[in-house]
């Protein structure tokens, strides 16, 4: 197998991937977006709330506002030693946020939450979690876990982690006089017509709508729109929970564990 780095940054991983087939790709496709852990808000205990809003639905709020995620220093509450339902250090980290509107109407956002761990804290610190009217006042204690986006969605740390077959496009050798119908309606813009020949750029854009091939007047079209076998551009956008390429590395670790779950089983039952 083969990996190509096309883009890398903390939120953002794309890659190609050569050698690869559908049901791995998928796989770890799945793995990410159910199975890798990362914090979330998961209890709040109001201390006041004056606001307009139900205290529920401030919980939402909290509960899906992305954290920062320190994977290496906690555990999940069901493989933590404390096994208490309260968590301990190592499964629990307690936020705080204290709001009032003293000069009027304000709007109280993420970055006003504080944690007693400063590595788990809001992704961004620009998310409104409530409006406050003069002399309204919302104070309240939250306690973060770890947990599985299978469980509830505030647990996902991709916002996107999908994959496309790649692309591969055989141009026509002939000249095509007059006709630019393929290029119009390409909407990734990959097809351009240059010397009245059709040419190619920016061939991983292209996600296989076959809108050239159909709106080519001639048929059979001399266009083909083709993919490579067991070849796949893969895309992970993490919510900013973790790096991206954590994600993935994490979803291989996760895969193979699996793996080994299952091969110790089927030498449990030939016993
Ligand atoms: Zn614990």
């Amino acid at each position: 197998m083969k990996i190509e780095i096309l883009e890398r940054n903390d939120t953002n991983l794309r890659i190609i991937v050569k050698d690869a087939d559908v049901p791995l790709m998928n796989a770890l496709r799945r793995i990410a977006l159910a199975e890798v852990p990362c914090m979330a808000i998961e209890e709040v205990v109001m201390i006041e709330n004056s606001s307009i809003l139900q205290d529920e639905i401030i919980a939402h709020r909290l509960g899906l506002t992305p954290l920062r995620t320190d994977l290496d220093a906690y555990s999940l509450p069901e493989d933590c030693e404390c096994q208490s339902e309260f968590g301990c250090q190592k499964c629990r980290v307690t936020l705080t946020l204290d709001a009032e509107a003293k000069d009027g109407t304000r709007t109280v956002y993420s970055g006003e939450i504080v944690s007693e761990n400063p590595e788990v804290l809001p992704v961004s610190d620009k998310v409104p979690i409530i409006k406050l009217a003069k002399n309204q006042k919302l104070k309240l204690e939250a306690y973060a876990r770890l947990g599985k986006g299978k469980t509830h969605a505030k647990w996902q740390p991709v916002s996107m982690c999908t994959y496309k077959y790649y692309p591969k496009i055989i141009a026509p050798n002939q000249e095509c006089p007059d006709c630019t119908k393929c290029a119009d309606i390409c909407p990734k813009k990959v097809l351009f017509i240059k010397d009245e020949k059709v040419d190619v750029r920016d061939i991983l854009n292209c996600n296989l709508c076959m809108d050239c091939v159909e709106a080519c007047p001639q048929k059979p079209s001399p266009l083909k729109v083709e993919w490579v076998k067991n070849a796949f551009i893969m895309n992970i956008e993490s919510t900013g929970a973790l790096p991206a390429e954590r994600v993935l590395k994490e979803a291989t670790k996760l895969l193979g564990k699996q793996l080994k779950e299952f091969e110790k089983q089927i030498k449990a039952e030939q016993k």
